[in-house]
């Protein structure tokens, strides 16, 4: 199995990198830069780049790392991605230094959109994000639905490596959907403990977001009450709720 560690990125994203003794894999390197130092500085050696979904925050580094390193690009075949060499749709097993990784099909972000899971770890770039998740580009409901239901069935240990530090701005809009749930209050505190260090919030596990990230929380009474008492219209359909509490987020 493979160490993962952050390379911080523009803003909020997060660069992750996989090594195994010298050999490294990233994933979603929006940025050169900070990944050639990084190899750099540790005498990395690139072997391999995996991409979640076209924006340029997470392909725009891939050009110029692979002037330097001409390695494998696993990507969505069916976005534009920049030196693709590993088309993938979902459903493929592939091996990352020497560990089995499942590809799953997860659109809603983007129709192509990719996580890469590798036995309790999950990069799922924008599509579940600490207590949030992304938004519906190109995507339908159903669609983001359906992703974030075949992440939910995975282990609750599962760890999730998301792209963003979003996770304190989630946490806000998830307290106004659900004021009473405890899990919520509680990881609110440890949250804000761990962003007033300097340190990041991400990875979390499943079994977290699951208590308290009102996108994976479709079915609970407080959430689909929550989502009445703004519109009394809204169907008690899964995927209505799930639609009504992201048109809500993207109105927060
Ligand atoms: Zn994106
Ligand atoms: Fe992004």
């Amino acid at each position: 199995m493979f160490d993962v560690s952050f390379i911080p990125a523009f803003k909020d994203n997060y660069i992750w990198l996989l090594t195994r003794g010298q050999r490294a894999v990233v994933v979603d390197p929006g940025d050169a830069a900070p990944v050639q130092a990084r190899l750099q500085a540790e005498g990395l050696t690139l072997e391999g780049i995996l991409i979640t979904h076209h924006h340029a925050d997470h392909q725009g580094g891939v050009a110029e790392l692979k002037a330097c390193w001409p390695v494998a690009v696993y990507a969505p075949g069916n976005e534009s991605i920049t030196g693709c060499t590993h088309p993938l749709s979902g459903g493929e097993r592939l091996e990352i230094l020497g560990t089995p990784v499942d590809v799953l099909a997860v659109p809603g972000h983007t129709l192509g959109h990719l996580a890469y899971y590798a036995t309790g770890r999950l990069f799922c770039g924008d599509t579940l994000f600490g207590a949030g998740c992304g938004r519906l580009f190109e995507g339908t409901p159903e669609q983001m639905s359906a992703s974030l239901d075949c992440i939910a069935a995975l282990p609750d240990d599962t760890l999730i490596y998301c792209a963003h530090e979003y996770t304190e701005m989630n946490l806000r809009f998830a307290l106004a959907v659900e004021p009473d749930n405890l899990a919520l209050r509680e990881r609110i505190a440890r949250v804000a403990a761990l962003r007033a260090a300097g340190r990041p919030s991400v990875p979390s596990t499943l079994g977290e977001e699951k208590a308290t990230n009102p996108f994976l929380r479709c079915t609970e009474a407080d959430v689909i009450a929550a989502a009445r008492q703004q519109n009394a219209t809204v169907s008690g359909k899964k995927t209505a709720i799930f639609k009504f509490i992201r048109e809500w987020r993207n109105n927060f």
